[in-house]
Formats: C-alpha cells, sequence, structure tokens
C-alpha cells in the first residue's frame, strides 16, 4: 500500500492506566482509519520515565512514537503539555491528532487546536476516512439533539476528542517494534500558573460499565439516593453494573463514574435495565449499541419508553424491589 506520510497522532493520556485504555482505543481507531491512505500511525507522550508506556502503545498499533521524557514533566499539566505540544506538531506537521476526551484531554485539546488556529471536534463518537482522505468526525451537536458529521478540509491538523469506550483496543502484539523519537524538551519553559498540590488514582473499578454484558441504569425517577442504592443490589444479583443520569450524578446518588451518555461513559450491554429514566438524547446517545432495552417509567409518552423493547409503565423502584426479592427467591429455590 503507498504510505503517504501523513502521520495520525494520538495523544498519549496514560493517567490512570490501567484503568483508563482510550489512548489504546484511539490508537486502534487510527490503525483503522490509516488503512485507507497508508498514513503512519504515531503515539505523542510526555512525562518522566515513560518507557513502559513507549512500549505499550508500540504493542497497541504506534508504528513511532515521538517522546519528551524529563522530571519536569511528570504529573500532567495543561499549560506545559500545550507548549510542548504545539512546539511538535509545528515542527512534524501531523495530519490529525486525536485526543481522549478525558477530563485533562477536554481542557488539553482545545488550547492546542486553539494555538494551531485550526478546529478540533470533541466528544466524538465515530471517525472515519472519506474519499478525500478527510477525517469525517461524528459528534453530538446542537446540546446533543443531532449528530453532525463535521470536516476540517483547510486548516490543519485535523483534531478531534473522542470519549473513552467508543472504540475498541487491539490486542497487545508482543512482536510489534516501533520508531522511537525522542525530542529534548526547550531549555526554558514559562513559569506555570497552576501548581500541583497532590495527585491520587482514582479507585479502580473492578469491572469496567464500558464492556458490561448487563447494566442497571437510573434516573431522576428513582427518587431519592436511598432508594437509588437498590439498584446496587440488582445490579450485584444480575453481574452487572450501574448507570446514572446526570441529575443522578448531580445530586450525588451515583459517583461521576457511573454517568452515562454525551458527558460521561458510552456502553454496549446485551441488556440495559432503565430506571426512571427520561430519556433525553444526551442521555440515549451513549446506548445506541445496548441490544435489548427494558425501561421502567410512570410515563408512557417518555422518549426512553419509546426507545425500549420492553416498556414497564409502573414505578420504579416498586419494579426494582420486586425483580430483587423475584432473583432472591428464586437463587434460594
Ligand atoms: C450539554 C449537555 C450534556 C448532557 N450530558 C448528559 C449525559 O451525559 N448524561 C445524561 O444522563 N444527561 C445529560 N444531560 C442532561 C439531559 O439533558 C437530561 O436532563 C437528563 O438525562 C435527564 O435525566 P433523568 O432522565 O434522570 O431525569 P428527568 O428528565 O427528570 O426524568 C425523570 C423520569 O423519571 C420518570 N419518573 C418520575 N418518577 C417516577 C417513578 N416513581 N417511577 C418511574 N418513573 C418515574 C419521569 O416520568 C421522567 O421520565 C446533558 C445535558 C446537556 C445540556
Amino acid at each position: 500500500m503507498k504510505k503517504t506520510g501523513k502521520e495520525i497522532w494520538v495523544f498519549g493520556d496514560y493517567r490512570n492506566y490501567f484503568r483508563n485504555r482510550v489512548t489504546l482505543q484511539l490508537l486502534a481507531k487510527a490503525t483503522d482509519l490509516a488503512k485507507k491512505a497508508g498514513n503512519p500511525v504515531c503515539a505523542v507522550i510526555f512525562g518522566s520515565n515513560v518507557k513502559e508506556y513507549v512500549n505499550e502503545y508500540i504493542a497497541h498499533g504506534a508504528e513511532k512514537v515521538y517522546v519528551m521524557d524529563h522530571i519536569s514533566l511528570k504529573g500532567y499539566n495543561v499549560e506545559t503539555y500545550v507548549i510542548l505540544m504545539e512546539m511538535l506538531i509545528k515542527k512534524y506537521r501531523p495530519e490529525m491528532v486525536l485526543v481522549g476526551a478525558t477530563c485533562f484531554g477536554r481542557e488539553f485539546a482545545p488550547r492546542v487546536a486553539k494555538r494551531l488556529a485550526t478546529g478540533l471536534t470533541a466528544d466524538c463518537v465515530d471517525l472515519e476516512m472519506n474519499d478525500d482522505d478527510l477525517l469525517v468526525q461524528t459528534a453530538p451537536a446542537f446540546g446533543g439533539n443531532l449528530l453532525a458529521k463535521i470536516i476540517t478540509p483547510i486548516h490543519k491538523p485535523q483534531m478531534a476528542t473522542v470519549r473513552p469506550g467508543v472504540f475498541k483496543e487491539l490486542p497487545h502484539d508482543y512482536q510489534a517494534t516501533g520508531e522511537i523519537i525522542t525530542v529534548p524538551i526547550p531549555k526554558k519553559l514559562p513559569e506555570n500558573q497552576v501548581r500541583l498540590i497532590s495527585s491520587r488514582h482514582e479507585s479502580a473499578r473492578i469491572n469496567k460499565i464500558e464492556d458490561a454484558k448487563i447494566v442497571v441504569c437510573g434516573g431522576r425517577g428513582m427518587g431519592s439516593k436511598q432508594k437509588f442504592r437498590k439498584l446496587y443490589a440488582l445490579a450485584e444479583l444480575l453481574g452487572g453494573e450501574v448507570g446514572a443520569t446526570r441529575p443522578v450524578v448531580y445530586s450525588n446518588w451515583a459517583d461521576h463514574d457511573s454517568l452515562i451518555g454525551q458527558a460521561g461513559r458510552q456502553i454496549k450491554p446485551l441488556l440495559l435495565l432503565s430506571f426512571g429514566i427520561s430519556g433525553a438524547i444526551q442521555h440515549t446517545a451513549a446506548l445506541i449499541d445496548a441490544k435489548f432495552i427494558i425501561a421502567i417509567n410512570k410515563n408512557p409518552d417518555a422518549p426512553m419508553m419509546k426507545m425500549a423493547d420492553v416498556a414497564i409503565v409502573a414505578d420504579a423502584n416498586q419494579v426494582c424491589s420486586a425483580m430483587i426479592r423475584e432473583i432472591r427467591k428464586r437463587i434460594r429455590e
């Protein structure tokens, strides 16, 4: 296949590694995009003692890794990382830059795009290459009421952020080899306005909701934090995970990790149980790959009920309690 030389870059976000796999997922997608025009797939990594991650990126599809490894780059710092990324992009001129839509990616990527006066499509849910070898970036638009396909035909690089869980990582290839380009950091970096006082790894979920076969998802219709807790009991009995809508997360009934939707996680369960959820597009956009949906809502006209394979018009709490009772009874029998 002809090689265009137009590189596709994936920004290496390795915080919370091994838990957060978005960089590996983007490398897989970049490999797929590169098939058409033969673009080299590259990763970019900043940090201190990052060799382990460099090898991991090569094993997951990176043909080339640009590395800036220095003690002063330990810990993610948006101001410094933005300046370094701008510098690298101006020097090596990649065709596309993909960044995970993590908390860090969401503050990092727009700043880089602004400095380069190029476009950025945030929170993409799909990426493909069109016949002109332009990146077609699919993202929720107008408050999430529709999915827009966006291209950046003039300005370069074409930049997109993608939510974790949208793409599937490639298996670890132990035989893979790649080129490592070590780039020295500039002698003088501007002084940071922000000082890191401490950091800690997020507590790991044992099972990731993105991979769960069964998801029990609850909305404001559950009524209270105490009632919402019942969903955890049901999920445990079913061997599933608990998801939540934004009002639930904002009311502190569930942690931010559980948020399903445009601002949260994308899921693809075989079975989704949806309790007391209206079905706003910002939530349902993350459910398109759910195989079978059972929705419980007092309102038969709620969009979630229309989307469901089985719609139960009832009180969400009563149905949840009844399911828990029935499953426990069957376990005892
Ligand atoms: C930019 C943007 C991004 C967003 N991102 C997200 C996102 O990522 N994820 C997300 O979820 N939301 C997101 N939202 C918010 C979204 O628009 C909705 O407001 C939210 O999904 C509604 O949550 P809900 O269904 O729990 O609550 P509501 O819309 O209030 O619905 C509650 C439902 O419960 C039903 N109900 C009430 N009582 C009972 C009962 N006793 N038994 C059964 N049913 C009952 C009601 O009939 C209703 O349908 C976003 C919004 C914006 C503007």
